[in-house]
């Protein structure tokens, strides 16, 4: 192990996966030095880590928050500089000091200050895929070019990237790989009856089987666009077309993925559902580190299931295969027409058979258009939450 410690930026510090990363960064004292934290809402918890960790910034979304942690801060002596806004969330992304940064603000929100940390050439884990889904073209680019360390935090792409050579070039056939094969577990209402999906809640929606997720990806997890998500995702990270990856579900979440190999091998990256492993992975690489996760007692588990997914159960992950297909704005369209749809959902003015609807017909009504910039990809987000919010609005099924 290096001397120095590694200076780490969270973003997203107090949703799921920013807490887990805290958790697994506290077990190191010697190993890390938490350099920024940025949270939403969630002012007390962010300022209950300020007291933790001493972070030399922490950013907020709005100026009443703001306000309101520069006095908590203040009875508690923490030596926290407090900023605000998207500007901010990249200035943090791109500290001259800092090493790492985890990227896990959640949706579209996350976009530019991720984007803003492969440009400053940072180690970059990466739990916000939506960004990569929106942006992938611009988001590989700008990491290449500046010499950015990409590494998934998202459990199953972690497990690819471990199931892959060490020195994987990004040439799958040349590596000997047929495919990848992603894993799902199927979410709450793999086996409900169609006919009740559309009276679902959304607590119902959020009580994942496995894992316990912010609200926006268990939604995400119900609905199975999170594993469309995840199949952008990973065409953009190992360079693989859509016709080569498969999901496969598993419902133990014990399998996080799988790469298939030319002469029949297929190598599984297996664990505990339990976010931290993949974190830990990420923070230490390419070391190991202990992450305070239950050992894996597969005679306990007794049998791992697999099972073809079904389109007509899970018809966002058909479109998401099919926005990939298509290319251009379509993965930035569809990323934006899910997030209105789950969070009208999520307020209870959608029904959820209502959100795969949602977003079809909102790809069906956005021109398709090449993606050449940041400014092409911010325009395809807004031109398809404009004609989501319109269409989650009407009561009528088209
Ligand atoms: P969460 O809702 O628990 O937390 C989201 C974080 O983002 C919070 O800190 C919140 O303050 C911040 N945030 C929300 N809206 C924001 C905005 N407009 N501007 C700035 N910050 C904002 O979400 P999560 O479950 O931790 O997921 C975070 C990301 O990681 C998502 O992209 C998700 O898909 C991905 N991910 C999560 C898991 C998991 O187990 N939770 C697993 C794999 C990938
Ligand atoms: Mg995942």
């Amino acid at each position: 192990m290096s001397t120095a410690r590694q200076r780490l930026v969270v973003l997203g510090a107090t949703g799921s996966i920013g807490v887990n990363t805290l958790d697994v960064v506290a077990r190191h004292p010697g190993r890390f030095e938490v350099l920024a934290l940025s949270a939403h809402q969630k002012v007390d918890l962010l300022a209950e880590q300020c007291r933790r960790f001493s972070p030399r910034f922490a950013v907020v979304g709005s100026n009443a928050a703001a306000a309101r942690l520069e006095s908590l801060l203040r009875q508690s002596g923490a030596p926290t500089t407090v900023l605000v806004g998207v500007e901010a969330l990249e200035t943090i992304s791109s500290l001259p000091e800092a090493d790492t940064v985890m990227a896990a603000i959640v949706g579209a929100a996350g976009l530019r200050p991720t984007l803003a940390a492969a440009r400053a050439g940072k180690k970059l884990l990466l739990a916000n895929k939506e960004a990569l889904v929106m942006a992938g073209p611009i988001f590989m680019s700008e990491i290449r070019r500046n010499g950015s360390i990409l590494l998934p935090v998202d459990s199953e792409h972690n497990a690819i990237y471990q199931s892959l050579p060490r020195d994987f070039s990004c040439d799958l056939l040349n590596n000997g790989i047929r495919r990848i094969l992603l894993t799902a577990s199927g979410g709450p209402f793999r086996e409900m009856p169609l006919e009740q999906l559309e009276s679902v809640t959304p607590d119902q929606a959020c009580a994942h089987p496995n894992w316990v997720m912010g609200r926006k990806i268990s939604v995400d997890s119900a609905t199975m666009m999170n594993k469309g998500l995840e199949v952008i995702e990973a065409h953009w990270l190992f360079n693989t077309p859509g016709e080569r990856i498969e999901v496969v579900i598993h419902p133990q979440s014990v399998i996080h993925s799988m790469v298939e190999y030319a002469d029949g091998s297929v190598i599984a990256q297996l664990g505990n559902p339990d976010m931290r492993t993949p974190i830990a992975y990420a923070l230490a690489y390419p070391e190991r580190i202990e992450a305070g996760v239950e050992p894996l007692d597969l005679c306990q588990i007794g049998k791992l299931d697999f099972e073809r997914p079904d389109f007509k159960r899970f018809p966002c992950l058909r479109l998401a295969f099919q926005a990939l297909e298509q290319g251009g704005n379509a993965p930035a369209v569809l990323n934006a027409a899910n997030e209105i749809a789950v969070e009208a959902f999520l307020k209870g003015r959608l029904v959820f058979t209502r959100i795969p609807e949602v977003i079809e017909q909102t790809l069906a009504c956005v021109a398709w258009r090449e993606i050449a910039s940041l400014e092409d990809v911010l325009a395809a987000d807004l031109a398809g939450r404009d004609a989501a919010r319109r269409l989650a609005a009407s009561p009528l099924r088209q």
